[in-house]
């Protein structure tokens, strides 16, 4: 295990200072309690000499005193031969009248302790000249050689455990603290502002929820951080993309705007000459009425380019309507009428994407609630989306029926259909799959039809292809007589269904 670690651990500052510190803190109360120690022993030894004299003095002073009475040298010799021998006493000499009477052992040390006890005669007991005096001489060098001999002993003992401990410290704190701070460094320098980037982890086992540690708390800090940094760079090029896309959908918007001026100005010129055509026309069908000597040709001609400039005239009109910015102006509407203005509107369209419109209208009378230009505007959104997700050659389907208090338009197309992520977000604003889109179409349509306090939804057809089916509010009903407008059957319109 230890030939994992890394060895720059040991030599990294921190480890050396931590090394210093253990040596110089032990090495501190090495010496303190050396010293404590060996002062405990000093005066355990010297108490044990002095209780040895003591002892002395309790048991042989009276013995020795005894012999000085009787003046009895070889058992005063005899005694203090055997009492000299005790350990530490270095010399016993027994002094009467200012005269050394016997003597055993030597001096040896330099540092003594030196008693003298006075020898009384035993009988009578009150008599209070001593005989003479007992001086014992014993001797501390002995002690001090003893204590030095031990204190070279508690400091080469210290010396190798204080070693041992900080070297034992120091692998722990390598295998419990180092390499984790290595991993967490060499994580915090390669960290990468990527949400999918693994989350910090230590090589150990996992903490328990009331276990867990500083370095669990920082590992936590930094993958909170790794997270909440990769969320704020997300939301910034979101922030991004959106400026940008708004600045384009508002340049887009600019063109939009200009477009429909030039529209209208160009609709505004045409219908002029138009209504100069289908005048003249008229004028020269009326002037050569009856005359046999017209070919009825001509005749025919003229009405045809009568009915053709009306016809143009009318899709202008619609044209102008549909592009004018009018406020908004509720009535009721004939359903039939709105398709096939909005049928005029769509016939470049239905020729360029090859495709065919086909009505299924239930009762022609139908009639709903809401503003015509509006109205038209969803049908022509939703009928354009439907072409341009067709195949050429294909039909799209536009069903009038009457729901109860409600006019259900449903727009079936046989296209290539939507996929369930994207029909999530179909109404969303700005959200389109096509190269030139804008996205706004739908989201449009769904506000006016809101407005109208009507419904629009969206699924998907048997054939693979959309339904938009819108419900509005339902007017009274047209009286037949009542439908006054001329009817101008457009080129996409193939029969009723129904
Ligand atoms: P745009 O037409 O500018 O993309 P819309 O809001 O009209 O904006 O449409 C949004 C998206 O809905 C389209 O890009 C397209 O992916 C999808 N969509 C709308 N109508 C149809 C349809 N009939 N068939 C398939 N997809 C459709």
């Amino acid at each position: 295990m230890i030939s994992k670690f890394n060895l720059g651990a040991f030599t990294g500052r921190t480890a050396k200072r931590l090394i210093l510190y253990i040596i110089l803190f032990s090495v501190l109360i090495t010496i303190l309690s050396s010293a404590l120690q060996l002062y405990v022993e000093y005066q355990d030894e010297v108490a044990q000499i002095e209780q040895q004299i003591e002892q002395i003095q309790n048991s042989h002073l009276d013995g020795i005193a005894h012999y000085v009475e009787e003046k009895n040298p070889l058992q005063l010799q005899l005694l203090i031969d055997g009492l000299v021998k005790l350990p530490d006493i270095e010399r016993i000499s027994i002094i009467a009248r200012d005269r050394v009477l016997q003597r055993a052992g030597e001096v040896m040390s330099d540092r003594v302790i030196d008693t003298k006890l006075l020898l009384f005669p035993l009988e009578p007991v009150d008599v209070k000249e001593p005989l003479g005096t007992l001086h014992l001489v014993a001797g501390l060098d002995p002690l001090y050689e003893r204590l030095k001999q031990k204190i070279w002993f508690i400091l080469v003992a210290t010396a190798v455990k204080t070693f041992l401990i900080a070297a034992f410290i120091l692998l722990l704190f390598q295998y419990l603290v180092t390499r984790h701070l290595n991993k967490i460094s060499q994580y915090a320098h390669n960290l990468t502002l990527n949400g999918h980037a693994p989350a910090l982890s230590l090589d150990r086992m996992p903490a328990r929820r009331d276990e867990v540690d500083e370095l669990d708390t920082v590992v936590t800090a930094l993958n909170e951080m790794q997270s909440r940094l990769a969320e704020e760079l997300r939301l910034r090029e979101e922030a991004e993309f959106d400026s940008r896309s708004s600045r384009e959908q508002l340049a887009h918007m600019d063109r939009v705007t200009s477009m429909e001026e030039i529209a209208s100005s160009i609709a505004h010129e045409i219908n002029q000459p138009l209504t100069a055509i289908s005048t003249y026309a008229q004028a020269a069908l009326r002037a050569h009425k009856g005359d046999e000597q017209v070919p009825p040709a001509l005749n025919t001609a003229l009405e045809k380019i009568t009915e053709q400039a009306l016809r143009a005239g009318e899709v202008i009109r619609t044209i102008r309507q549909f592009i004018s910015k009018q406020a908004s102006s509720r009535g009721v509407i004939g359903v039939k009428a709105l398709l096939t203005d909005t049928s005029h509107l769509l016939e470049t369209l239905v020729s360029q994407y090859k495709v065919s419109l086909v009505q299924g209208i239930a009762d022609e009378r139908l009639t709903v609630i809401g503003d015509q230009v509006q109205l038209q505007q969803v049908l022509f959104n939703l009928l354009r989306n439907a072409m341009e997700a067709s195949p050429p050659e294909s039909i799209i389907e536009i069903w009038v029926e009457e729901s109860g208090d409600r006019v259900s338009i449903r727009i079936r197309d046989h296209g290539c259909g939507i996929d369930a992520e994207s029909a999530k977000e179909i109404f969303t604003p700005f959200f389109t799959t096509k190269q030139e889109g804008m996205g706004m179409g739908l989201a449009i349509c769904k506000t006016i039809i809101d407005a109208h306090n009507g419904e629009l939804n969206f699924s998907v057809n048997e054939f693979g292809g959309c339904d938009f089916t819108m419900q509005l509010p339902q007017g009274d009903k047209l009286e037949a007589k009542l439908e006054t407008k001329p009817e101008t059957k457009p080129k996409s319109e193939q029969g009723s269904l129904s």
